[in-house]
């Protein structure tokens, strides 16, 4: 419960991000209204859409017919239902994400949640969940980033969310540098659906909400939790996604 007292005190850092003059969260720069970008910050960044994969969302260089896969998804199907990621990662995606890790900056989580609910359909009966940070984590750091977003994109959207649905069982080493095996074998068993939400996830989908995702290892640890549990869907939706091969 230490996280839901963390998120509580965070909760009242947006108003003070209110009470001084808006600032672009890729940049700094003084901007007219809270939660966009400078025409520069802006310009950068790669927002995400069609054509993709329809399966986890690597852009496509030309048009294709709806519902087709990239190579690597046919392959070696992920063990979600589908990714979306407002931005690709890249200079400005970046700064924006370690604002909300280490910047103490909890109000760009609804920079970033407003731009990732375009991705959301209007209506659902899915429930939004974040990807859990392991307690030592939370207490290191006062929050989990990806249930700062989870809570501003249920707040922006009115839909149902369990911050603790998924618990982090197993401190897991920084994936960064890791090969693709490495992060699969770090995170194996790390994962696990809390019990007391065990019933209520029989047959329901779910929407993972993470800030970046890199290589799938951990949203793919996390879907196969959430599978193994009963639910009957798992979508993915992040802020930014590694695209070419790149790394954080
Ligand atoms: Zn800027
Ligand atoms: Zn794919």
């Amino acid at each position: 419960m230490q996280a839901a007292a963390a998120l509580a005190r965070k909760a009242l850092r947006p108003i003070l991000d209110f009470a001084l003059p808006p600032r672009c969260p890729g940049c700094g720069a003084v901007i007219d209204a809270p939660h966009r970008f400078c025409l520069d910050c802006w310009s950068a960044l790669a927002f995400l859409g069609a054509p993709c994969c329809f399966r986890c969302a690597l852009p496509f260089d030309y048009e294709t017919g709806a519902e087709v896969e990239c190579g690597r998804c046919l392959a070696e199907p992920p063990a979600f239902d589908r990714l979306r990621a407002a931005v690709a990662y890249g200079e400005i995606s970046r700064k924006v994400a370690l604002k909300l890790k280490y910047g103490g900056r909890p109000g760009v989580a609804e920079t970033m949640a407003r731009f990732m609910a375009r991705h959301l359909e209007a209506s659902g009966e899915a429930v939004l969940a974040p990807v859990p940070l392991h307690r030592w984590r939370i207490w290191r750091r006062g929050y989990n980033q990806a249930a700062l977003i989870a809570a501003a994109l249920a707040r922006l959207t009115g839909r149902q969310t369990r911050l603790d649905l998924i618990e982090r069982v197993k401190a897991t080493p920084p994936l960064r540098g890791m090969g693709p095996r490495e992060r699969k074998d770090a995170v194996r068993g790390a994962f696990r659906v809390a019990a007391r939400h065990k019933p209520a996830l029989k047959g329901r989908a779910v929407i993972l909400v993470d800030d970046v995702y890199t290589s799938g290892a951990t949203a793919n640890a996390c879907a196969k939790a959430l599978k193994r549990a009963g639910a009957a869907r798992v979508d993915i939706l992040a802020w930014a996604r590694v695209v070419r091969g790149g790394d954080h």
